[in-house]
């Protein structure tokens, strides 16, 4: 998730990423994703071990919050009340010292969450929107980013890539420029819908309440005039409050 005035490229691009959308025409983005699917596909093993890189990296540039410290505990117990594990894959779950209100998954289970997210939210709604990144990672989308990632910048050239990838070995500035396309990464509006129940049925099932996931994307979607792409004025934001809602109405 990331703040951004670039959500009017969201009807067009969807869930392809949007550094991409930016410098490429629909039909050459079209091509390349073509091309991209045919040659660059990488493996599931391949993804985990690419987003296990990236993941490093960033940790390696940003400020980490320590396990002992208000923000490493919070998070501690966020992640205890919604699981280690997610679809069989283990959550690793750290606080970025960093002002920006952000938060994002990859495929490895690498969670990362901003210390501006936590000043700005309370438990409840951090465990509704840790959730709706955990469903990213369940779901298949992120894996299905990272790919797309890949494949675009394997088009474009700025990956040497080959049709049969055992081993990905990437460069610090190509893993750089993977890390920037993923954590602005675009979800369409169905994968943010599907990442939305997904948060609701597991704080439901880990017997927290889900008015957190509702409260904490209204928080968001009042930010930044809702430019979120989290939770936006785009349209379909009513729509999924609703759905939430009713849900909850549903499920008392
Ligand atoms: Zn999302």
């Amino acid at each position: 998730m990331k703040f951004r005035n670039t959500l009017t490229a969201l009807g067009l691009c969807g869930a392809v990423l949007l550094a991409g959308c930016e410098t490429l025409s629909p039909d050459t983005m079209m091509q390349s994703g073509m091309l991209a699917a045919q040659s660059y596909m990488l493996s599931d093993a391949d993804v985990k071990q690419v987003a296990n890189q990236t993941c490093s990296q960033m940790d390696g540039q940003a400020t980490i919050a320590g396990p002992d410290s208000r923000y490493g505990k919070r998070l501690r117990q966020i992640a205890d009340n919604l699981g280690h594990t997610i679809a069989g894959t283990p959550v690793n779950y750290k606080v970025y010292l960093n002002e920006e209100p952000n938060a994002w998954a990859m495929a490895n289970g690498c969670v990362r969450v901003y210390s501006g997210l936590m000043d700005l939210m309370t438990d409840n709604e951090l465990e509704g929107v840790v959730g709706h990144e955990l469903g990213h990672v369940a779901l298949g989308h992120t894996r299905k980013a990272m790919q797309t990632a890949y494949a675009t910048a394997a088009a474009r050239g700025a990956i040497a890539a080959t049709g049969n990838t055992t081993a990905v070995a990437l460069s610090r500035s190509q893993i750089g420029d993977l890390a920037e396309e993923l954590i602005n990464a675009q979800f369409s509006q169905r994968q943010e819908t599907e990442a939305d129940n997904f948060s609701f049925d597991l704080l439901s099932q880990r017997g927290l309440n889900p008015e957190g996931l509702v409260t904490g994307f209204e928080k968001l979607a009042r930010l930044n005039g809702g430019q979120s792409s989290l939770f936006s004025s785009h349209p379909g934001s009513a729509e999924r409050a609703e759905n939430i809602r009713s849900r909850i109405e549903r499920n008392p």
